[in-house]
């Protein structure tokens, strides 16, 4: 069975192509333009994305030696995203599936992150437990089938991403600030400073508490020491990313523990958090539990994560007709 996927949710314009639950290409165009606004511009995404997405469809078939004739079914994201960035791919990927007369496929694109742990090997069993940490969501989902997804702990206000973003901000770092608090990081000593950590009951995330935290912080500090940001640099990274990964597999963990389930995922583009990386790997360690981490292509947003969504959906026989629309929220169904 092959499958050709399209992933157009926000600024990321990707296709990819699954041949038998194997990835054979993903190709991401990242959209440059949003750098200088300090975010993503959502008219200039879907722009970006008229532009890149013909192209980049074209360059995921050659790359999988895959002619439109042998694809057995499309696949798009259908939400939650951004609404004019997900018409550009659904309308796409509609089109294509009328005049191709093939089955249409639309994916949840945080299911999807979920399940990009099913790409690589070892692939984690059934019932897995993923932790979710993107630029618009925080979530711990317990995957019972590749259909049978349900959400059990979720952030209250900001998300994981947000909370690297918005304090990269404040330190003065240029938008995306994630990946580098984490090249920062590397230099520095996470005990250095302490920041608040939420009381949150249950499995449920918080973060906003954070931001304010480093806010006060780092007004006092440039009070007493203008150039306090740039001579600790390394120390306030490594000490902020400490406490966002902290506050994230605390919940994991207490999950892993209530679940009774051992087989432990992350997702989404913090998932690509060196940091991250290594704390859940040592969480596994230490506890004895399988920990899966997708290599960086399928952490961020890619087609290849609705590719395989895809398949196991063509598998499951849960096709989509052409009234299926796009849509910014979504029910986790
Ligand atoms: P969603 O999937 O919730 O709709 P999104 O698709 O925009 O959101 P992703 O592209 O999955 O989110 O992730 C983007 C986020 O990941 C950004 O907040 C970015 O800063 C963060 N990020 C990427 N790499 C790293 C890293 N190495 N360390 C920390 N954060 C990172
Ligand atoms: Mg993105
Ligand atoms: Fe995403």
């Amino acid at each position: 069975i092959t499958i050709l996927a399209i992933e157009s949710s926000c600024d990321e314009t990707s296709a990819s192509v699954c041949k038998d639950g194997a990835i054979l290409s993903n190709f991401i165009a990242n959209q440059t333009v949003h750098e200088k606004y300090g975010g993503v511009v959502p008219e200039l995404a879907s722009r970006a994305h008229m532009q890149n997405i013909v192209p980049v469809i074209d360059t995921a078939l050659k790359e999988a030696n895959t002619s439109l004739a042998e694809v057995d079914a499309i696949a798009f994201t259908q939400a939650p995203g951004l609404i004019g960035s997900l018409l550009v791919g659904s309308q796409f990927a509609k089109s294509m599936a009328l005049a191709l007369n093939k089955p249409l496929i639309a994916v949840h694109h945080m299911q999807a992150h979920v399940l990009a742990n099913l790409i690589e090997d070892p692939k984690p069993s059934f019932p897995f437990l993923c932790l979710t940490v993107s630029g618009g969501h925080t979530q711990i989902v317990l995957a019972r089938s590749a259909t049978d997804l349900e959400v059990i702990g979720e952030t209250i206000d900001d998300a994981a991403g947000e909370a690297f973003d918005k304090t990269a901000k404040l330190i003065g770092l240029p938008y995306p600030g994630g990946p580098l608090v984490d090249k920062y990081a590397k230099e520095g000593n996470p005990h250095r400073f302490k920041f608040a950590e939420p009381q949150i009951e249950g499995l449920n995330f918080s973060f906003s508490g954070l931001k304010t935290s480093v806010l006060y912080f780092l007004q006092k500090e440039i009070k007493a020491n203008p150039a306090f940001v740039e001579e600790n640099l390394a120390d306030i990274c490594a000490s902020v990313q400490y406490t966002i990964i902290n506050i994230l597999l605390k919940k994991l963990k207490r999950a892993a523990i209530e679940t009774g389930i051992q087989d432990l995922c992350i997702a989404g583009g913090v998932s690509a958090n060196s940091g991250l990386r290594t704390a859940l790997k040592e969480l596994g360690e230490k506890y004895g539990w399988r920990t899966h981490i997708p290599s960086f292509q399928y952490c961020t947003d890619n087609a290849g994560m609705i590719a395989i969504t895809a398949y196991h959906k063509y598998l499951a026989g849960a096709f989509a007709d052409l009234s299926v629309t796009a849509s910014a929220r979504a029910e986790w169904s």
